[in-house]
């Protein structure tokens, strides 16, 4: 299927497009972050992202050069995103998660020559970690880092856990990080203070840069295995923004919350670049995901948009203080990452008045979206399916042995060509190969089916479909069929090795709160309503699963446990 010719694709570097943005939208809010108490109309964001620009460059850092950011969601961080994209810097997302030895490997594996990173989080201490990696930052000149362990670093800036640096609203005074003298770390705040919003340069390099440009490398989420960084242009980012805000009839008028990290694409993409190409708003209810502060937002920030994967939409749904909150201005928003359950859908549209609420398909590697559905899309179709294929792109789904299209109905592995696809795997010639054939398509590795409207339903990933003796289970039609049993909060489906089936079907539950549910309860609800082979043989209750931060389950963790757990 092929997506439709309209809207035009956005021929511009997101530094234009930001430009473009706040001659339109000067005034209008761009970034309200609510747990730094933070507010910046657009020609704020401009100015602050110039400043920021011009003290890359005086600070050595050139076109091309990679930055890091290892932080949760703040100004700075979009700060940074417009700064480096204006100068035509490559932005490294690097995941909060990480702990000393994954920061090392990333920041290497890229070649960073600066890191940007918070101070610390609830109780770790990312400076700390940064510090242990790199002792020779005690007694280094800013800028002038030469580390054992990290040999292209030569800057580290931090950025106060307190408040911002940025610029006018420096919350002075919050002090030095700890452990003696620290020359060859800049504060945020002084940092930005190097530079100039008038700086000639920026300019004279902006009209060097073309949409093609490299403009970020965004790690995967690492739900099946190792991260990939996948390296992304100003048009891939740009546009996709762009058509999905277009889907979701953003203006100026709208102000999205984003609960999402933006060291993911969800984030990054489907939130700050859809309201930076539309002039909405971008509100941060915090920095480390809570429900009860994302309803907060919604409230005092009267907000008419929330994304989230569906784990969140399922915690800020089943909080007690649900009911306590006013989300009447709610319309629309993305549910995207993982499977979104059509009980979790229809529960958002009717109890958090988000009757316009987009579910979106797609992975870093297609910068993100590839398939959407838009206001105009009925209803069923939309809280069922993840919609059609997003304009300029095309989708085909594949038989992935024969490489032949299977027909409507049939499932298949989802490929996606068009603008979108990325540019590649950094360094990682092999690797792009392997996902993008000589025609351009991206295989995604997603099993899906597409009817005959062109609505596609994603069935589930390859790597998680279970065989047990001989039959193709998906766990994704379990677990949809689980999440119907009114006392069950949320439910994980995935097959382990069986010696006479092959494989069998594992389930991990989580009760609702208050809820006494038992291993034969489940089953008893599944006889008669599934197929017996399709009934989990192992059922085990759990408090949490392992997750990503980006809020993605990580099955292959489910699995490794209950492999161990049955031996
Ligand atoms: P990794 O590639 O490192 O294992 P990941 O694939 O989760 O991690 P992302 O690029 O963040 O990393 O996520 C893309 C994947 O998320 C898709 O390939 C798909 O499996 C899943 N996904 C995204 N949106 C949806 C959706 N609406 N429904 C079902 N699955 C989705
Ligand atoms: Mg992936």
């Amino acid at each position: 299927a092929r997506g439709a010719a309209e809207p035009r694709l956005l021929d511009k570097t997101i530094g234009q497009q930001l430009v473009d943005t706040a001659t339109r939208f000067g005034d209008r809010d761009a970034l309200i972050s609510r747990h730094q108490n933070i507010r910046l109309s657009y020609r704020q964001l401009l100015a602050q992202s110039f400043q920021l620009a011009s003290a890359l460059l005086r600070a050595g850092i050139q076109k091309g050069d990679r930055v890091g950011i290892w932080s949760h969601n703040n100004v700075e961080w979009v700060l940074l995103q417009f700064a480096t994209a204006h100068v035509g810097i490559i932005l490294v997302n690097i995941n909060p998660a990480y702990r000393t030895s994954e920061l090392e490997y990333a920041l290497n594996k890229v070649q960073c020559k600066a890191l940007f990173v918070m101070e610390r989080f609830k109780t770790s201490d990312y400076l700390g970690m940064v510090r242990e990696l790199a002792p020779e930052l005690a007694t280094s000149h800013p800028g002038q880092l030469q580390s054992a362990k990290l040999p292209d670093l030569r800057w580290v800036v931090w950025i106060d856990a307190a408040g911002s640096g940025a610029v006018g609203l420096d919350t002075a005074g919050s002090g030095a990080p700890q452990g003696g003298e620290q020359r060859g770390m800049e504060r945020f705040s002084r940092f930005i203070a190097m530079g100039d919003a008038q700086d000639p340069q920026i300019a004279e390099i902006a009209r060097t840069l073309t949409p093609y440009d490299p403009v970020n490398i965004q790690f995967t989420s690492g739900t099946t295995g190792f991260p990939k960084g996948a390296t992304l242009t100003h048009r891939n980012i740009v546009n996709n923004g762009y058509f999905i805000g277009e889907a979701m009839q953003l203006s100026e008028q709208d102000r999205l919350c984003i609960p999402v990290p933006l060291y993911h694409c969800f984030g990054m993409v489907l939130g700050n670049m859809a309201c930076m190409t539309h002039g909405s708003a971008i509100v941060y209810p915090n920095d480390g995901f809570d429900p009860v502060t994302v309803l907060e937002a919604v409230q005092a920030e009267r907000c008419t948009g929330l994304h989230g994967v569906p784990t969140m939409f399922i915690a800020e749904l089943d909080h007690p203080r649900f009911s306590e909150f006013d989300l009447s201005t709610l319309r629309t928003g993305i549910m995207a990452g993982s499977p979104c359950p059509i009980e979790v859908m229809k529960r958002v549209v009717s109890e958090m008045n988000l009757s316009e609420i987009t579910i979106a398909y797609g992975m870093t590697e297609t910068s993100p979206v590839s398939c959407q559905s838009s206001t105009d899309t009925p209803l069923d179709k939309r809280v069922s399916t993840v919609g059609k294929v997003q304009p300029h792109l095309e989708v085909k789904i594949i038989n992935p042995e024969t490489g032949e299209m299977v027909p409507n109905g049939q499932s298949g592995e989802l490929c996606t060509r068009g603008y979108s696809v990325m540019h590649g795997y950094w360094g990682d010639e092999a690797k792009t190969r392997e996902a993008i054939d000589a025609e351009g398509w991206m295989h995604t590795g997603d099993l899906a089916t597409m009817d005959a409207e062109g609505y596609v339903n994603i069935v589930g990933r390859m790597k998680d479909m279970v065989i047990r003796g001989g039959e193709n289970i998906y766990p994704r039609e379990i677990e949809e069929f689980l999440y119907t049993h009114p006392q069950l909060q949320d439910v994980q489906v995935v097959g382990v090795p069986d010696s006479r089936f092959g494989e069998e079907l594992c389930a991990w539950v989580i009760a609702k709160a208050g809820q006494s549910l038992t291993e034969e309860d489940v089953r008893d609800y599944c006889k008669g309503r599934i197929a017996h082979y399709k009934v989990p043989r192992y059922i085990r209750f759990v408090d949490a699963f392992p997750m990503t931060v980006t809020g993605k389950i990580q099955k292959f963790k489910i699995r490794e446990a209950m492999i161990e757990s049955l031996k």
